[in-house]
């Protein structure tokens, strides 16, 4: 079928109008109408070639909200006319010991990104959100409460499941004290989380005019990190630490302000290697960690917590020849707090 959407042709070129062809359905197959598609800026670094060398062309985006348009005929998780999200990933092997227990994006053969990536034969390329029409098997799809507004849904594909996924896993909660590095999409919906599961939860960031936004959200304190020193009046006080910064810094501050037993996740991905002192790690028996997005089981759970308790992305709408702008607003922590495209400009 043919699609609209956006493209980029090499490293760090801008992204312009393209038609293309998604596959035909296949027995288990979904198709959608895009309805918004959101901008992480795990597009960006990918769309500037900023981690490993990527595919081109590329249609980025992993943040997808829409309307069933079509089914395949073995379908029975969807009916036409029904909203469907899709996140990160669009298949895994399914039979290693991640994808069984629900851990896809954790797959022992490689989960398929939305994008930048083959799909499982080989050699299809896999063309991402940045469109109107998207074809995905039932099984890497997700229902989308009928309660919320659909553009801050879109984020939550992405945003929204990378930081529900270790809050839980680190069981984040009442009597646990959370912070989280940086207030941008993710850092955002963490605070959200963080807040809805009853953590004490503070804020670093490096952009003083976030505040009264990160305290509306629900954040019981507010850090400005601009200038690192501020940190040691935290020293031995988190017992947990997300850090959704995009760009390479120093955590050996941050690390210090886990009290015994406390982790602090790496969620950002820069692209270079961070250096940690092992001194500050056994000091109080800390752990450095990391987590990504989450399976197709938690991205439901997280999708029915949301419309449940009516959490949303903050986000601003913009039309698709405005993505240019919006990766430089991104970069520049310019955006509140995450840019969903109206995929009817497409
Ligand atoms: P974003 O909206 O651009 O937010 C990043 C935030 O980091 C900014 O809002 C800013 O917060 C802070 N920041 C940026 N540059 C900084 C600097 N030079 N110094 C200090 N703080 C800075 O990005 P995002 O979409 O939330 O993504 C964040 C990172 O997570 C990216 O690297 C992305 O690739 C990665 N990611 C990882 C996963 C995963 O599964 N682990 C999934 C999606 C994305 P303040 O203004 O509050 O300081
Ligand atoms: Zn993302
Ligand atoms: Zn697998």
């Amino acid at each position: 079928m043919k699609a609209q959407g956006y493209v980029v042709h090499s490293a760090g070129a801008l992204l312009e109008p393209f038609e293309f062809d998604r596959r035909e359905l296949r027995p288990r197959d979904v198709g959608l109408e895009i309805l918004y598609s959101g901008i992480c800026h795990s597009d960006i670094h990918q769309a500037r070639e900023e981690w490993d060398p990527a595919i081109f062309p590329m249609v980025p985006g992993h943040e997808i909200v829409g309307k069933v348009t079509e089914i395949g005929s073995q379908v029975s998780k969807f009916k036409v006319g029904e909203l469907i999200g899709v996140g990160v990933f669009i298949d895994s092997c399914r039979n290693c010991s991640s994808c069984l227990s629900g851990l896809e994006q954790y797959c022992l053969e490689e989960m398929t990104g939305t994008y930048n990536a083959k799909e499982r034969d080989g050699k299809t390329i896999a063309f991402g959100g940045y469109s109107n029409r998207f074809v995905i098997d039932e099984d890497y799809a997700v229902h989308v409460p009928t309660n919320l507004e659909l553009s801050g849904v879109a984020p939550l594909m992405c945003a929204g499941i990378t930081l529900y996924s270790p809050l839980k896993h680190w069981q984040a909660g009442p009597g646990k004290k959370v912070a989280i590095m940086g207030l941008g999409g993710l850092g955002h919906m963490g605070v959200k989380f963080a807040h809805a599961l009853g953590a004490e939860t503070t804020v670093f960031s490096h952009s003083a005019e976030k505040e009264q936004d990160a305290k509306a959200m629900g954040a019981d304190h507010f850090v400005i990190t601009s200038d690192v020193d501020v940190l040691k009046k935290y020293q031995r006080n988190f017992d947990l630490i997300l850090n959704t910064v995009s760009a390479q810094i120093d955590l050996e501050p941050y690390l210090q302000s886990l009290k015994l037993d406390g982790t602090l996740v790496v969620i950002g991905l820069p692209g270079k290697p961070y250096a940690v002192k092992a001194g500050t790690l056994l000091g109080q028996r800390r752990s450095l960690a990391g987590s990504m997005i989450g399976g197709i089981r938690e991205l439901q759970e997280m999708l029915y917590f949301c419309g449940e308790h009516n959490i949303l992305c903050d986000v601003e709408v913009i039309a698709a020849d405005y993505i240019n702008q919006a990766y430089d607003r991104t970069v520049a922590s310019d955006v509140k707090y995450r840019f969903v495209i109206d995929a009817k400009t497409f």
